[in-house]
């Protein structure tokens, strides 16, 4: 059985990846991992869906039991991909997102130099600025430090493999479906398929 893909995508608060790949996640079959987190539960979220929450304490005891593929700190949190919700899955053939910031996605691309990774970015700061302010949810304080972190996350863009502008969101679902396709029948670790083709 071919080993399913890891998928890593990262993008700026406001560029609108949720609302991307929940397009995709289902049609497509991807097994989304649930990270684990020491920030606390927002309104609307539940555990084990949106994060698995924990505290401090066991958030490092998972560290020091080898249980966290990569993890990082971001806005005073531990953020952190659990193995559990990779590697088994992988194994099944089943492809499996990442939904995770620019650190991590470094992290993993060093550790799983097969993972593909595909960055979603705004149309323009300016774009991100108006998105942010619209939805009305954040003090003027929040949006100034959300826009400088999406600009210093935009200048990490070029480590991924693909850059999705999501401008039109019906062309920024279909660029990333029409990616994680062709991935899906890229000839790097075909060997099994290849000797299947020729020895059946
Ligand atoms: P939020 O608190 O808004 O849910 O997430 C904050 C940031 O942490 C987002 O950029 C999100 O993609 C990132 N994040 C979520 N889970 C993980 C993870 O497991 N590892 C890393 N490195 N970042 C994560």
């Amino acid at each position: 059985m071919e080993k399913g893909l890891l998928i890593v995508v990262s993008g700026p608060s406001g560029c609108g990846k949720g609302t991307v790949l929940g397009g995709i996640t289902k049609e497509l079959g991807l097994c989304y991992s649930v990270s684990a987190t020491t920030r606390g539960m927002r309104e609307g979220e539940a555990d084990g869906v949106n994060y698995h929450y924990l505290t401090k304490e066991q958030f490092e005891a998972l560290i020091a039991e080898d249980k966290v593929l990569e993890y990082t700190t971001y806005c005073g949190n531990y953020y952190g991909t659990l193995r559990d919700e990779v590697e088994s899955r992988r194994n099944q053939g089943q492809d499996v997102l990442l939904e995770i910031e620019v650190v991590g996605a470094a992290n993993v691309k060093r550790l799983c130099p097969d993972a593909v990774l595909i960055f979603i970015a705004p149309p323009s700061v300016a774009e991100l600025d108006r998105r942010l302010r619209k939805r009305g949810t954040e003090t003027e304080e929040v949006i100034s430090a959300r826009v400088a972190e999406a600009e210093r996350e935009i200048r990490c863009a070029s480590q991924y493999d693909y850059i999705v502008v999501n401008g039109a969101l019906e062309k920024a679902v279909d660029d990333v479906a029409s990616i994680i396709k062709a991935e899906r029948i890229s000839a790097v670790n075909k060997e099994n398929l290849i000797s299947e083709v020729l020895n059946s």
